[in-house]
């Protein structure tokens, strides 16, 4: 049996063909509806047109930002997209406002761009990047079940 592309696997599992370096079907980095959940402050959620459903909160998206400052910085503090930083422990927990953006827009018919409350706005999150940082069990699931090479 030979799996071509993405398999559409109705309810339970998802396609696990999906590594980076693979491009995803074209139906699967499609959104068919986008929701900025700005006033609940809740995060972005996207129908994708395979039927897939993907949210990110802001917090997540904020620490993901695909710009090339922060993907640098991220790979300076060896973090994966979306992982907050370790704050030092001695610190007094301080009030940190949430993390929001005051507006976002669409940017061509491939992406999305937030302008965030701390002034940054340089990330621009394609869909294929929001497609392969799908924060849904199934997928971080699958994301986390990475090829161990050879077997000790
Ligand atoms: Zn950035
Ligand atoms: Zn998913």
């Amino acid at each position: 049996m030979s799996h071509e592309g993405i398999r559409i696997v109705d309810k339970g599992q998802q396609a696990r063909e999906d590594q980076d370096d693979q491009p995803l079907a074209r139906i699967a980095v499609t959104p068919e509806k986008v929701r900025v959940l700005l006033t609940e402050g809740r995060g972005l959620e996207i129908d994708w047109a395979d039927g897939h459903r993907s949210a990110w909160n802001f917090a997540w998206l904020r620490e993901a930002c695909p710009c090339a400052t922060c993907v640098e910085q991220r790979k300076a503090e060896g973090r994966k997209p979306g992982q907050l930083k370790s704050r030092p422990a001695e610190l007094l927990p301080m009030y940190t406002p949430p993390v929001k953006p005051a507006s976002a827009h669409a940017v061509g018919r491939y992406a999305i761009q937030f302008n965030w409350l701390d002034g940054h706005s340089g990330g621009i999150y394609s869909w294929d990047y929001l497609r392969r940082s799908c924060q849904c069990p199934e997928c971080t699931f699958a994301a986390d079940e990475e090829p161990t090479g050879a077997p000790n």
